[in-house]
């Protein structure tokens, strides 16, 4: 089966009158489709450089990325986002912000209207079509932000630390929330995250990078032995710690002296 998406042997360097930082270094791996990967790496490793050269903003000095076997540049209009801000307009309704994506990419056609609607029924957010953004809680407008994304039809999920700008309690819902959405969505999506039980609450791999030039030092599966395999209940079960203090003990190898920030 081809992957989704295909990162093979990635090198990036930013150049400034200051000299070069190597940013990547050797960076491969893969998303097969219907799969969730979370990315985790030190404070300035080079997550959010790699996110630029998924989303085609920049091009990597080496190495080649595709998406469904297709360099990606030729069709990154196929990635869809969730970012850490849910970027909905307080002059438009949720109906209305929801249909924004397909209107601004000319889309939007009595079909994508159609499924707008079944899709804010779906997510229960049918009631508040007609509401403005203020009047609904964080969770609800990052579900409304999903949906807007959704409806395009992304071929990829790039969630770029969507859950920061939440309080702890509604970073927890919220997560559990729209990590369920996207399974059953059956998309594949890649989470950059500095949170560690975010990423392991998430994800069926996750992929460890080194300090900078990040490399991979590791990727590591995960599976939990749960009846109802939701993000809420994987943090529940026994595996959690395990699968934690493994990405833990990899991201502080180097670093024998305590716990450190990832990000
Ligand atoms: P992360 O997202 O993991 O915190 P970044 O990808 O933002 O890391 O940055 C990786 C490294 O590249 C950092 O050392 C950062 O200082 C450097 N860097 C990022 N953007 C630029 C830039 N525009 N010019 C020069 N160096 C940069």
């Amino acid at each position: 089966m081809t992957p989704i998406l295909e990162l093979k042997h990635i090198d990036y360097s930013y150049h400034t009158p200051d000299g070069e930082t190597k940013a990547l270094s050797d960076i491969s791996f893969c998303l097969t489709k219907g799969e969730f990967v979370s990315v985790v790496g030190p404070s300035g490793c080079g997550k959010s450089t790699l996110l630029s050269l998924i989303d085609g903003l920049m091009k990597p000095d080496k190495g080649t990325l595709l998406l469904n076997g297709s360099p990606l540049t030729e069709n990154s209009d196929r990635i869809g986002y969730m970012l850490q801000h849910d970027h909905l307009f307080e002059w438009r309704s949720i109906y209305r912000n929801v249909l924004l994506g397909a209107e601004i990419s000319r889309k939007l056609t009595p079909e994508t209207k159609r499924r707008a609607k079944e899709m804010l029924e779906q997510y229960g957010l049918k009631q508040f079509a007609r509401s403005r953004p203020s009047e609904l809680s964080g969770g609800m407008r990052q579900r409304a932000a999903l949906i807007r994304t959704l409806l395009l039809e992304p071929e990829l999920l790039l969630l770029d630390e969507p859950f920061s700008a939440l309080d702890y309690q509604t970073r927890l819902t919220v997560s559990d929330d729209i990590g369920q959405i996207i399974r059953r969505s059956g998309k594949t999506a890649l989470l950059v995250t500095h949170d560690l039980s975010e990423a392991v609450s998430l994800a069926d791999r996750v992929v460890i990078l080194t300090r900078r030039p990040a490399s991979v030092a590791r990727i590591l599966p995960i599976s939990f032995d749960l009846e109802e395999d939701t993000p809420l209940a994987r943090r529940n079960a026994p595996e959690f710690k395990t699968y934690f203090n493994e990405i833990w003990k990899e991201l502080n190898r180097d670093e024998p002296t305590g716990p450190e920030r990832t990000k």
